[in-house]
């Protein structure tokens, strides 16, 4: 996320969330190996992460519904556990408060992101598009 993206947040319509552990797709990708085909257009559009392990990588793969490839995946119903702020990059484990966008782009802050890009610019945005001072 860019300077410019972050000072437009306070803009943004938000919403507290406590956001739940969630279906990952689940695989192993070995070391040496091209990603296979496979894991590549699961992975097209959806958040992927990828936890280095010996002799490779475990690809964890956001499920959001449909069909997928039972041969290369496993259904693993709370494999993503923790979203990523997406201004400092810190972890927000499963069921921890945080700010995420009702609509639009999704985005995910961290309760001291929400408060420091947010919170504190609100008054600020508020002058600038209606111009008056509110205290
Ligand atoms: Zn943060």
């Amino acid at each position: 996320m860019d300077n410019s993206e972050i000072d437009e947040l306070p803009l943004l319509p938000w919403m507290a969330s406590r956001i739940p552990k969630r279906k990952a797709l689940v695989t192993f990708v070995s070391d040496g190996m091209a990603c296979p085909p496979e894991v590549e257009t699961a992975m097209k559009d959806k958040p992927s992460r990828w936890y280095p392990e010996p002799g490779g990588h475990r690809v964890l793969i956001l499920y959001e519904g449909g069909t997928y490839d039972s041969t290369t995946f496993r259904l693993e119903p709370e494999a993503w556990d923790h979203e990523d702020c997406n201004v400092c990059g810190r972890g927000i484990t499963a069921m921890t408060l945080c700010h995420v966008t009702a609509r639009g782009p999704y985005v995910a802050l961290c309760k001291g992101c929400y408060r420091r890009y947010v919170l504190s610019k609100i008054g600020y945005w508020l002058f600038k598009l209606f111009g008056k001072k509110i205290k």
